[in-house]
């Protein structure tokens, strides 16, 4: 699986998948430099990204630090690679994202030459980046993860939206700060200027998306029922893991 998508003249998307899990990136086209939103999980299949990408400046923006987001950087000439400032401590913290690593390489052989790249760049709040003709703003919005963010780009009205949004449903974890999250969908839902929404996990689509992961995370906020499709084997456990663990956060 390495399936790339022109889904519009400067912004392409990317997926990778491992065990039946899929997960997509993004690749935003400026004239001078480009932005490369997650590097999944195999350097070798990012590789694709360098013809999309010609002879631009390379900068790699990390969503969040999970697993699935940040292993395919290594073989990548890259000129920075940003993260959130929590993003860059658990590459830091030996017991996170190097574990993480660890763990999966004992299991899979094909992982074995990968090696992380920690964010080199890092922020708190905001930082807006420019790519030549575009412009993108990089948001925290701790939930998923407490190192989570979102890019948006004004000019193609689009929010790459990483682990915050996913259908059928978002992955709450135990430190996952749930009010916060709920509260900064909220205020994206109600920006007119966001038309495509891109999350890493689960189809793409526009605002519905963010309203849908809004509606589902009030809902087992608040212990009231929810209506939801059929569920796979994996999403069935989350919801399960959600609901008791969310009626409990912040
Ligand atoms: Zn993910």
């Amino acid at each position: 699986m390495n399936l790339v998508e022109k889904m519009m003249p400067n912004l392409f998307t990317l997926e990778h998948e491992l065990d039946g899990m899929q997960v997509r990136g993004a690749i935003v086209l400026g004239n001078t430099r480009a932005m490369i939103w997650d590097t999944l999980i195999y350097p070798e299949q990012m590789q694709a990204v360098l013809d999309i990408c010609g002879n631009r400046e390379l900068i790699i923006v990390y969503s969040h630090g999970d697993w699935d987001h940040v292993w395919g950087t290594c073989t990548l000439p890259y000129q920075k690679v940003i993260g959130h400032k929590r993003c860059k401590a658990r590459f830091d913290d030996p017991d996170d994202v190097a574990k993480t690593l660890k763990d999966y390489q004992a299991k899979y052989s094909a992982l074995i030459n990968i090696h992380l790249v920690a964010p080199t760049e890092t922020f708190e709040d905001r930082l807006e980046l420019d790519l030549g003709s575009l412009t993108v703003e990089l948001c925290h919005l701790p939930g998923h993860t407490l190192d989570g963010i979102v890019a948006f780009i004004p000019e193609l009205g689009t929010l790459l939206v990483g682990d915050a949004c996913e259908t059928p449903l978002p992955l709450v974890y135990e430190d996952s700060p749930l009010s916060q999250w709920i509260t900064a969908l909220e205020n994206w839902q109600k920006n007119p200027r966001v038309k495509t929404v891109i999350p890493s996990h689960g189809p793409t689509g526009n605002l519905d998306l963010v309203k849908n992961t809004t509606a589902y995370l009030k809902a087992v906020k608040d212990e009231n029922p929810i209506v939801l499709p059929d569920l796979d084997e994996f999403y069935q456990a989350a919801h399960e893991k959600n609901k008791s663990i969310a009626p409990h956060l912040p």
